[in-house]
């Protein structure tokens, strides 16, 4: 019998890739979202528009035994959406009552695997002072004190995804992602993340150019390439191991360094004008101990080569908007 997969936030960047990841396996896919995506026609074999806050449509899109279901549908955005606090209401209610009406749907049905994208922002900010060594091993979760309200969703919703494993025997995964980026992903209008918006600057710029970087520059990131991600992700929710557990890249940098590396692939010469911004917490870096130890595998391709990817894709965007 052909396997049955759903990914709820089909209609976004991760989900988007997840979907054609799912029907180069073989898989049947159902695909929900508020939007189809805008940056590719979908593969799925059934895509359904609709609110995953309303139980109705949930009932519909859970509507039979699926052997796999990915929960990535979430208010989100960048630095940009999460680190300003306007809309600190909406990410916590809106994405609490998806994963609320989704783990419930799926208990109903007796479905066993769920995926959930949890994030690396549950990490305490106090950890996360000293760009040069922040600690985000999955065990300093706690005592908690993430630094955006978009932290504290996850948390929640973490311990919920696990608490109906202890109380209904069900066999939810928890992953941490790190900074996932790639092509078809937001590159503009305010919910793109550093790595797309610094690709979309250095495309519009023109060698000798400056462009403009939230904060000093000396914040440290690891920025992890969506198909290792999506890697990470098929094996979790197929392995034994419930998690929590981040799936992120070790490679860390600072945001000059990024620039400096997208810089190099356009082939010009930028210069970089610091401007105050949000910036989130000073360093954050996936720390892959545990993955390595529990999967027997970890993210392992080179920065620069997603880099490439991406900027070749989001360069490629800003031409056709220009034209
Ligand atoms: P994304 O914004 O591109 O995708 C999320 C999708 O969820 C969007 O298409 C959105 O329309 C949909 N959605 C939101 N509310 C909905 C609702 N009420 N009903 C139906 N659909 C709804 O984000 P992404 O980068 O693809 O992230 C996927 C998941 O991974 C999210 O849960 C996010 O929090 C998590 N995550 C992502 C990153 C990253 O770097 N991209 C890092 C950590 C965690």
């Amino acid at each position: 019998m052909q396997k049955t997969a759903l990914v709820l936030g089909a209609g976004g960047f991760i989900g988007g890739h997840l979907v054609k990841l799912l029907k180069s396996e073989g898989f049947w896919v159902r695909g929900v979202d508020l939007k189809l995506n805008e940056y590719a026609e979908t593969e799925a074999d059934d895509f359904l528009i609709g609110d995953l806050r309303a139980p109705d449509l949930v009932a519909a899109a859970i509507d039979r035994r699926f052997d796999e279901v990915y929960q990535l549908a979430a208010d989100m955005g960048g630095a940009g959406y999460i680190f300003t606090g306007f809309h600190d209401a909406d990410i916590m209610h809106n994405s609490a009552t998806v994963n609320l009406n989704v783990v419930e749907a799926c208990r109903k049905r007796t479905i066993k695997r769920v995926f959930y994208s949890s994030s690396a922002c549950i990490y305490p900010a106090f950890n996360q002072e000293d760009p040069d060594n922040p600690n985000c091993a999955e065990d300093s979760a706690y005592p908690a004190q993430p630094d955006s309200e978009y932290g504290w969703e996850k948390l929640f919703s973490e311990r919920l995804f696990l608490a109906y494993n202890r109380n209904h025997g069900m066999e939810c995964r928890v992953a941490r992602f790190h900074n996932i980026f790639g092509p078809e992903g937001a590159w503009t209008g305010g919910r793109e993340k550093a790595p797309a918006a610094i690709c979309r600057k250095v495309a519009l710029a023109r060698s000798g150019d400056s462009i403009d970087i939230w904060g000093d520059g000396k914040q440290t990131r690891s920025f992890l390439y969506v198909d290792e991600c999506l890697e990470g992700t098929t094996r979790l929710l197929r392995s034994d191991f419930v998690g929590p557990v981040n799936i992120g890249s070790e490679e860390m940098v600072t945001i000059d360094q990024l620039v400096a590396l997208v810089a190099d692939i356009a082939g010009k010469a930028i210069r970089i004008n610091h401007i105050a911004g949000p910036t989130g917490v000073r360093g954050r870096n996936s720390d892959n101990r545990l993955i390595r130890e529990r999967l027997g595998w970890a993210p392992s391709a080179p920065l620069v080569a997603g880099l490439e990817r991406t900027y070749g894709w989001i360069e490629l965007q800003t031409r056709r908007n220009a034209a």
